[in-house]
């Protein structure tokens, strides 16, 4: 097994069968993949790069947790929306160089998303494999579809709206980037329970209060008071709050890659979601504040005291170092 061809020839006799496999008219080994659109809604489309020397290091990190996440990130997408994953293509550059040749690392990138596509019921439909004198750079896009109701944008907050987020965040860079938990089932279950008084929502991959304010921008330039001591804080920020001697509050509202889910929902259904619905389906939901007209982010702590706060996500093009 040497060249371009046989890898492919292998991906295509490796692709796991899942409930949507019957929708899948062509996949791998044509121009196009073909897929039947079986149930009445609207498709939903998403695309994740991953590089090496930006978000991993080839040299430290196992090339499979590498794909998985490069798969992951894009469930946690489609969860966001309160969407179905459906089917993915994946492309990549495979660097000529690699440990054991290009064709075992592609067999290995392939094996670990054709383990995440088996768990998420995802058909991996085609893609485009390249080698080249550069790093790995590994690209899924996934397609998915609403399920009956609309999908949950980032458009929808409203003033009075309480903010939930679906778990502990802070210090994933300690391990649980490269392992994240998309959020999928919990976003259908909310969605179907809160239906349409789930005005908005995102997952929490830039840092909690650049997400949020994703939400705030893009319903209209609103705001929110978070209550500083309801932001559930991960066991890792606390580690890596005593590492670096930042408070692990600051870890929770800045880190990024959490991949919990951000809320906006209408007030009246607040409380019931969150004390009967997530222990009744076996889920975290903690409230964390409440979106404001007045624009800005607003930090109130357990004295009274309201601290302004900025939303300071990584942004790539701003920040050069290899460290994502
Ligand atoms: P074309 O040149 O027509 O795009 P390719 O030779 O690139 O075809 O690919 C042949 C088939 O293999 C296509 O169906 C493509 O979708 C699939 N394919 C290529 N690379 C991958 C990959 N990494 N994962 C899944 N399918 C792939
Ligand atoms: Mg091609």
């Amino acid at each position: 097994m040497s060249g371009e061809f046989d890898l492919i020839d292998w991906m295509r006799r490796n692709v796991p069968a899942t409930a949507n496999e019957r929708n899948v008219r062509v996949g791998i080994g044509d121009d196009c993949a073909v897929l039947d659109l079986v149930h009445p809604g609207e498709l939903l489309v998403t695309t994740d790069m991953l590089m090496d020397g930006r978000h991993f290091h080839l040299l430290e990190h196992d090339p499979a947790d590498v794909a998985r996440k490069a798969l992951l990130v894009n469930v946690s997408d489609i969860a966001a929306m309160a969407g179905l994953p459906l089917a993915a293509v994946v492309a990549a550059a495979l660097p000529r160089r690699a440990m054991g040749g290009p064709g075992r690392l592609g067999r290995e990138l392939h094996a670990a998303l054709a383990e995440v596509a088996a768990e998420y019921q995802i058909q991996l439909v085609g893609g485009d494999t390249n080698a080249w004198d550069g790093p790995l750079v590994l690209c899924v896009t996934l397609l998915g579809q609403t399920l009956g109701r609309a999908p949950v944008l980032r458009s929808g907050g409203r003033p009075g709206d309480i903010v939930l987020v679906s778990g502990p965040l802070g210090g994933s860079i300690l391990g649980r980037h490269l392992r994240p938990v998309p959020r999928y089932a919990e976003a259908v279950v909310i969605h179907q329970a809160a239906d349409d008084r789930l005005h908005a929502m995102i997952d929490v991959s830039d840092g909690l209060a650049a997400d949020l304010n994703h939400i705030l921008e893009e319903s209209g330039g609103l705001g929110a008071t978070l209550n500083a001591e309801a932001i559930p804080v991960h066991a890792d920020a606390v580690t890596l709050g005593a590492r670096d001697g930042r408070p692990p509050l600051e870890h929770a509202l800045h880190d990024g890659e959490d991949f919990e889910l951000c809320l906006a929902v209408d007030p009246t259904i607040a409380d019931w979601l969150v004390d009967s619905v997530a222990p009744a389906k076996e889920l975290y939901l903690s409230r964390i504040g409440t979106i404001d007209a007045e624009p800005g982010l607003r930090l109130r702590h357990a004295d009274g005291r309201v601290e302004r706060i900025e939303p300071r996500g990584f942004d790539h093009f701003r920040e050069p170092e290899a460290d994502r």
